[in-house]
C-alpha cells in the first residue's frame, strides 16, 4: 500500500500514519521528522532549514525532494510506504510522480483529512512530541500516563519551536496557498478519500483502515 496522508497542521496525520504503520508493518515517511533530525544532527541542511520551520514557511523543494528520493529507495519501502507531510506543493507532487515512475510503482491512495482551524491550533499548542521516539501526545486529547514523559520509551516531551499561536497561523495559511491545491491535484488522478478528522483518534484510525481497502 503506498498512500500520501494530506491534511493541515495539526489534523492528525503524524498520529494516524504511526498507527498505520504499527498496524500494517509498512514505513512512515515523514518529512518533518527527518528535517527535525536533520536539525538535531545540526548538518549545514538542517541548520538551513531550521530558519525556515521556525518562521513557518517551506524549505525548499529540492531539499525536502531529495531527502524523499533518497527513502524511498531503501528496501523497506518495498511492500509500500505512508507519506506524512510530504508532498506539500505542487512540484513535489510532479516530483514524487517522476520518482515513482523510476522505481515502477504507483500511489494507491491519498488520505484527506479535514479539520476546522479552531480545532487545528487548539491541537498544536496541546501537542506534546517526545524528543527520543517522535510519538505523539496532546495535553487534553491523548495526555501521557505521567507529566511530560513518554509512555513508549521514558523519553521527555517538548514543545516543539514552531508549535506557537503566531507560527501556526502562518503554516495554516501556507498550506492554504501552496498545499490544499494538491486536493485537486489527486483528485484529477481519482485517488483522494476524504475524512472527517474531526472525530476522536480511534473513529479516524478505523475510516482511514476501510478508505486504505481494509488490508
Ligand atoms: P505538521 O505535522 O504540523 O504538519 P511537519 O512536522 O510536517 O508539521 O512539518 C514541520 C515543518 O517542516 C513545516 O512547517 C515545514 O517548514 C517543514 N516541512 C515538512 N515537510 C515539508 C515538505 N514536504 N516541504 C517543505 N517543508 C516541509
Ligand atoms: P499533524 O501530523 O497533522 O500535524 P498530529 O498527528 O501531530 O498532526 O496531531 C496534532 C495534535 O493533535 C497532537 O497533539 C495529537 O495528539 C492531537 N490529535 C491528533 N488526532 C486527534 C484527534 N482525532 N482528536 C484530538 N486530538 C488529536
Ligand atoms: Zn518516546
Amino acid at each position: 500500500m503506498k498512500v500520501i496522508f494530506l491534511g493541515p497542521p495539526g489534523s492528525g496525520k503524524g498520529t494516524q500514519a504511526k498507527m498505520v504503520s504499527e498496524r500494517l508493518g509498512i514505513p512512515q515517511v515523514s518529512t518533518g521528522d527527518m528535517l527535525r533530525s536533520a536539525v538535531r544532527e545540526g548538518t549545514p541542511m538542517g541548520l538551513k532549514a531550521k530558519a525556515m520551520m521556525d518562521s513557518g514557511a517551506l524549505v525548499a523543494d529540492e531539499v525536502v525532494v531529495g531527502i524523499v528520493q533518497e527513502r524511498l529507495a531503501k528496501a523497506d519501502c518495498e511492500a509500500g510506504f505512508i507519506l506524512d507531510g510530504f508532498p506539500r506543493t505542487v512540484p513535489q507532487a510532479d516530483a514524487l510522480q517522476t520518482c515513482l515512475q523510476g522505481l515502477g510503482k504507483d500511489l494507491d491512495a491519498v488520505i484527506s483529512l479535514k479539520v476546522d482551524s479552531d480545532a487545528v491550533v487548539e491541537r498544536i499548542t496541546g501537542r506534546r512530541t517526545c524528543r527520543d521516539c517522535g510519538k505523539l501526545f496532546h495535553v487534553r486529547f491523548d495526555p501521557p500516563t505521567q507529566e511530560n514523559v513518554c509512555d513508549s520509551c521514558g523519553g521527555a516531551l517538548y514543545l516543539r519551536d514552531d508549535d506557537q499561536e503566531a507560527t501556526i497561523r502562518k503554516r495554516l495559511e501556507v498550506y492554504a496557498e501552496q498545499t490544499a491545491p494538491l486536493i485537486a491535484y489527486y483528485q484529477r488522478a481519482d485517488l483522494v478519500r476524504t475524512i472527517d478528522g474531526m472525530q476522536g483518534i480511534a473513529q479516524v484510525q478505523d475510516q482511514i483502515l476501510v478508505a486504505m481497502g481494509g488490508n
